[in-house]
């Protein structure tokens, strides 16, 4: 069973123990562009999950016993592949979740490619020297764990995903990836891909499928030994739920509200281009800075330049080079960040700016929108609405300022922009999150920890972070005697 889509030829049935399997049911990939069907894929449940767990528990002794050489090897070679296959993943992956295609080919595909060039060359150095506990050495082992189960979402499917295949891959893991079922496709392009690149077969599985159904059963399945989530905090308590029953080590990458704060000795060019820019995605970014707090004395003026920026932004097909934001992913989605906009207004509240689909556009586009002085405490403030929509707020001062941006169950990020560089690092300290950017915005490096604070997860991934979660790590002592002489 295949699909073609944007002219690539996709197979739309599982990847497991390295053979396409089918299922009786199907679901579909609706392209968020026009809403058109463009795939059926095989919809897998508990059945298909045991197939893949075990394909991959038999896959592990092979997997976790290859060396790092050759695992590393073999990751690189996948990264050639993606690398030779960046224009058509970027086609696919644009039709199937409505991301912008340019950055896709600019952006997130040579970074898929760095998900695996990385961890393969940090598994090579990952060693620490031995050290010595009174006169004994020590020595500190990562090793591979067993079969880790990998449940990831739509707004960077293959850029997400691939961020936790390729760490548990390399630290010797074997996987079962369990795709979004809004934008599929690209998972399976992976699958062709590992195959082709000589990966063992086992060692990567895909299972299609609805999140209630195979990522239920992959979640709660017995013999996992890791679990590694990215998604929405209400979908991470279900998960955790079931994961306890199995006491499963979890990495969990969830929601934000992130602060985004605005002193009045700032830059102020370069804080509301960085302000418009938080609409990126159509605002399906877990770190986007969703509260602007901008202090009270030049809070007109920033509001004013915003404005007359963000009513440039360019909304349409996310095909179109000149388009800077795309539309939402799916008609539930839609219907959910409408709902948010839609409960602000009968609240009383009025925006500033959009407040509604795009009619001229019609389908899943939203207007970038913008609500000013929310009431403190409001749904709106609170809660991640994962749409275009952004809130402004002021502040008098750096202690309110500080109390405003940590008034949140989340902590993923915060971006301050200030000319002061004495209190950027003052501020840096004070704030709860997992990634603070002073004057930037996504200056990321896979060296870097990357997680959240509070409701935004649980761990932290990137460099020998994933290796500590994906490995059982090991601690050996060696006596300096007790030795039989050989030879
Ligand atoms: P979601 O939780 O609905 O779905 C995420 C994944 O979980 C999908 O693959 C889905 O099929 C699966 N799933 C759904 N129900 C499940 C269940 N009962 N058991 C097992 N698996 C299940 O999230 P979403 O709406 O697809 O994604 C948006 C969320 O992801 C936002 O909250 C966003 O902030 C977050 N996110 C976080 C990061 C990060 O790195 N922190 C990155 C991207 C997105």
């Amino acid at each position: 069973m295949s699909a073609r889509v944007e002219g690539v030829e996709i197979d739309t049935r599982h990847w497991i123990g390295g053979r396409r399997i089918d299922s009786a049911d199907r679901f579909q990939s609706i392209s968020p562009i026009d809403e058109t069907p463009i795939a059926a894929l095989a919809r897998g449940g508990a059945a298909e999950v045991d197939l893949a767990v075990a394909a991959a528990d038999r896959a592990f002794k092979g997997w976790s016993r290859t060396s790092r050489e050759e695992r590393a090897r073999l990751l690189h070679k996948i990264a050639d592949l993606v690398e030779a296959r960046v224009e058509s993943l970027a086609v696919v992956e644009t039709r199937d979740n409505g991301s912008l295609l340019r950055s896709h080919r600019r952006g997130v595909m040579p970074r898929v490619a760095m998900n695996f060039r990385f961890f393969a060359d940090w598994l090579l150095q990952l060693e620490h020297p031995d050290f010595e506990v009174r006169n004994h050495r020590n020595h500190v082992s990562w090793d591979p764990s067993g079969v880790a189960a990998i449940i990831t979402p739509w707004n960077a499917p293959l850029m997400l995903g691939t961020w936790r295949i390729a760490p548990a891959l390399a630290a010797g893991c074997t996987v079962v990836y369990k795709p979004p079922e809004w934008a599929p496709l690209t998972a399976s392009l992976l699958a062709d891909i590992t195959a082709e690149a000589g990966l063992p077969e086992g060692v990567f599985n895909v299972v299609q499928g609805i999140g209630r159904e195979a990522g239920a059963a992959l979640a709660s399945h017995p013999k996992i030994r890791r679990l590694s989530f990215t998604g929405s905090v209400a979908t991470a308590k279900l998960i955790a739920a079931s994961a306890s029953q199995n006491l499963v080590p979890l990495s969990f990458e969830l929601g934000g509200k992130s602060p985004y704060l605005v002193f009045a000795d700032a830059d102020l060019d370069l804080a509301v281009n960085t302000a418009v820019g938080q609409y990126d995605n159509a605002g399906q970014v877990c770190l986007a800075g969703t509260r602007l707090l901008v202090e009270a004395s030049i809070r007109d003026r920033f509001l004013e330049a915003f404005m007359a920026k963000a009513r440039a932004v360019r909304q349409g097909d996310p095909r179109d080079e000149t388009t800077d934001i795309g539309p939402q992913i799916s008609r539930p989605h839609f219907e959910r960040v409408d709902g948010y906009v839609r409960r602000a207004l009968d609240a009383g509240l009025k925006p500033a700016l959009g407040g509604g689909p795009n009619k001229e556009l019609g389908g899943l586009y939203y207007r970038p929108t913008l609500f000013v002085d929310p009431p403190p405490g409001s749904e709106i403030l609170r809660e991640e609405v994962f749409g275009p929509v952004l809130c402004l707020q002021s502040f008098r001062d750096e202690a309110e300022a500080i109390a405003m941006a940590n008034d949140t169950d989340y902590g993923l990020a915060a971006i301050i922009m200030t000319g002061d560089e004495t209190r950027a690092e003052r501020v840096t300290s004070q704030v709860s999150a997992g990634l603070v950017w002073n004057n930037c915005f996504f200056v990321r490096d896979l060296r870097q920890a990357f997680g959240g604070n509070g409701k935004s997860g649980i761990g932290r991934e990137g460099g020998t972070w994933s290796f500590d979660f994906y490995c059982d790590v090991k601690n050996s002592v060696f006596a300096p005697n007790g030795w039989r002489k050989h030879g």
